[in-house]
């Protein structure tokens, strides 16, 4: 017996239907998650993708960030494979631009939605939507079942290897092995979308744009500036404005709040203040700037969009060194560019670092969760350094990473790997032959020993460049 005051109770246990038995399971349908299960299913694996929401598509979609980065860095392609396929679909549907050179590609929300539910019913995937993971069962060090809670109540899936796509670690943590959280978290946005925007004014206060992406202006942000100096609106970043696929619409990534996600409470407070703050800086944007006179608000996300919270504490950790000097990882399995772009939570600022003419190298040990047997993650919960993860955290690598992920949980099913043990040899093949690129070309010397450098080739990275 319990009094209604003590700080724990027990669960009753109770028997839970097993709802359905795969070879592997994916929790977490973003960028990562939904690549990683088309992966595994086309590879041969029973596969079902489990997602909290009614669509896939994680930040990009339930938080709007439409910029996918970055698929091409100095003119060459550093990912190709599904991500590539999935980004071309959705440019099919009028819904993507693939075609700049800078390889962020724009994408309308509602399209990459479709783009990528098609993806996963014509590659074989059950989904699974409306279930949120809630907890595992383990046997011997492995995982045995995943269970959700939905509208059916609790029920659990059984399968032989599992793809941890949450974003926080979720499965990872519920399993029992060991994540870290860092003391400062990049912080939160909610982005929205405008519409009744002067675009063609913005076009010729931006002149400069690239590919469409209208660098920080300097204008605007300087008046923002003095506003937060005077407590008239809060901390923000850039502001980045996107031109969206109509006229008179942009997409805006502007305000920023510290949260922790993973605290519910915190979390619940931080979407009351983005939301409030959401409405004062449509009403700053329309008094202080002609060209947003006459907006409107057309979307915000479904949640504010968070960019870190738990890492796992992987068999190798990507850190800063092998972002600015690419090594031979003879595991790699995805590749990233995009600047080390580390936001303040504190200030209107940020730290960013462009990586050096190569794109890097991301091994497959960053995925793997330390002392873990059937189990493998993708996307932002990797094993990163704070600069390390400045960088690779961007979607077209979270996208790579999953198809590097779900590929290997693939053949440890059919070939009986551990993902501790895996044959890098047979992974790396089955990748080549997909499509993915997981060339060397980029190390100068795979046999030379690592030396670190004085990164002569790496800039402070200017005010005005795209940041994420
Ligand atoms: C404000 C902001 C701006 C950014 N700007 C850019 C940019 O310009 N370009 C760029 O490429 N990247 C950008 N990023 C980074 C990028 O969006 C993320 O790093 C990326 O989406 C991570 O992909 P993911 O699949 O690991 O996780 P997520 O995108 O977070 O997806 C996780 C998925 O798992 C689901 N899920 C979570 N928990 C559960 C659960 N318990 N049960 C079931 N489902 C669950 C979620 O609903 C979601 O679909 C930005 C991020 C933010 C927040």
């Amino acid at each position: 017996m319990t009094s209604g005051h003590s700080a724990t109770i027990r669960e009753p246990a109770k028997d839970l239907r097993v709802a359905g038995h795969y070879d592997v399971v994916v929790c977490g349908g973003g960028p990562a998650g939904l690549i990683a299960a088309v992966a595994a299913a086309r590879n041969g694996a029973k596969t079902l993708l489990i997602e909290r929401y009614g669509f896939v598509g994680g930040m990009s979609t339930s938080a709007l960030v439409t910029p996918i980065s970055e698929f091409r860095h100095f003119g060459k392609q550093h990912i190709g494979g599904i991500p590539f396929e999935l980004l071309k679909k959705a440019a099919d549907l009028d819904g993507a631009n693939v075609a700049l050179e800078s390889g962020n590609f724009p994408v309308n929300d509602e399209i990459l939605k479709l783009a990528a539910q098609r993806l996963l019913l014509e590659s074989g995937v059950t989904l699974l939507y409306h279930a949120w993971f809630s907890d595992c069962v383990m046997d011997d060090g492995r995982i045995t079942h995943v269970i959700v809670q939905n509208k059916a109540g609790r029920v659990a899936y059984a399968a032989r290897v599992f793809i941890d796509c949450t974003g926080d670690a979720d499965l990872v943590r519920a399993a029992g092995f060991p994540t870290v959280k860092g003391d400062v978290l990049q912080p939160a946005t909610l982005w929205f979308q405008l519409g009744g925007v002067d675009t063609d004014a913005l076009d010729y206060l931006f002149r400069d744009a690239v590919d469409g992406m209208l660098p920080v202006s300097a204008v605007i942000r300087n008046r923002l500036l003095e506003l937060n100096a005077c407590n008239e609106i809060p901390i923000f970043g850039g502001p980045w404005i996107n031109r969206f696929f109509h006229d008179g619409m942009v997409s805006i990534n502007l305000l920023r709040e510290a949260t922790d996600a993973s605290d519910p409470e915190w979390f619940t407070r931080t979407e009351c203040s983005l939301r409030e703050n959401l409405h004062l800086m449509i009403d700053v944007l329309r008094r202080e700037f002609p060209e947003f006179r006459n907006c409107w608000l057309a979307k915000s996300g479904i949640q504010t969009g968070v960019r870190e919270s738990y890492h796992i504490v992987g068999l190798y950790q990507l850190q800063k060194d092998d972002i600015l000097v690419p090594k031979a990882f003879p595991d790699t399995i995805a590749k990233g560019a995009h600047v080390i772009d580390i936001h303040s939570s504190s200030s209107n600022e940020q730290d960013g670092l462009v990586v050096p003419r190569q794109e890097y190298n991301v091994p497959l040990r960053c995925l793997v969760p330390q002392g873990s047997i059937n189990l493998v993650t993708a996307g932002r919960c990797l094993s990163a350094d704070g600069p390390g993860f400045g960088s690779v955290r961007v979607m077209a690598t979270c996208m790579a990473m999953g198809q590097g992920a779900g590929t290997a949980a693939a053949l440890a099913v059919s070939h009986g790997y551990s993902m501790s043990e895996m044959n890098f040899e047979h992974l790396r093949e089955t990748l080549i032959a997909q499509g993915a690129v997981v060339d060397f070309d980029n190390v100068v010397n795979p046999q030379a020993p690592i030396e670190i450098v004085d990164y002569p080739a790496v800039e402070k990275m200017p005010a005005a460049l795209e940041t994420t």
